[in-house]
């Protein structure tokens, strides 16, 4: 994968406001945050989206983002957050290095705002779908 702006972060070449680290992970303040407290968790592992990241690089974010997610919230007084995970520049990913975002929401509204259009579920596709997916993970 090409050199990102968060390799270099990671390699200590541009700063950051880093609130963890372990060897395998790096969280660290987004500079163009949706609300106070939007932080950022990635792996050290260079992987571009969540889908390419190795069993042990997804289990060393999934092992402090619970952590980290507490830690923010503590700190910021905030009851509520979302986590988001962009992957692709259609679905809006801009760094393309594997990133959760873990965003506070406040009463003033500020944080992650959500588009969310459900579309009508055909069970009989949905089935067929479903079962596609589990052989494809089977293999
Ligand atoms: P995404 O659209 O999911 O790829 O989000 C990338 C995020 O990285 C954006 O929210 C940016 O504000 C953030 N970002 C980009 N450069 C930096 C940086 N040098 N330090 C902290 N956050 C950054």
């Amino acid at each position: 994968m090409s050199d990102t702006i968060f390799s270099k972060i990671i390699r200590g070449e541009i700063p950051c406001h880093k609130v963890y680290e372990d060897a395998h992970v790096l969280a660290f303040l987004d500079v163009n945050p949706l609300s106070p407290g939007h932080t950022l968790v990635i792996p050290k592992e260079p992987a571009v989206t969540v889908d390419a990241l190795s069993d042990d690089a997804s289990a060393a974010i999934g092992r402090v983002l619970p952590r980290i997610s507490r830690a923010v919230l503590g700190a910021t007084g905030a009851s509520a957050f979302n986590i988001l995970q962009n992957n692709g520049a259609l679905a809006h990913q801009a760094v393309f290095h594997v990133h959760f975002h873990i965003i506070p929401k406040y009463d003033d509204g500020t944080g992650l705002g959500i588009g969310w259009k459900p579309q009508s579920f055909d069970h009989a596709a949905g089935k067929e779908l479903a079962g596609k997916i589990a052989a494809t993970l089977a293999k």
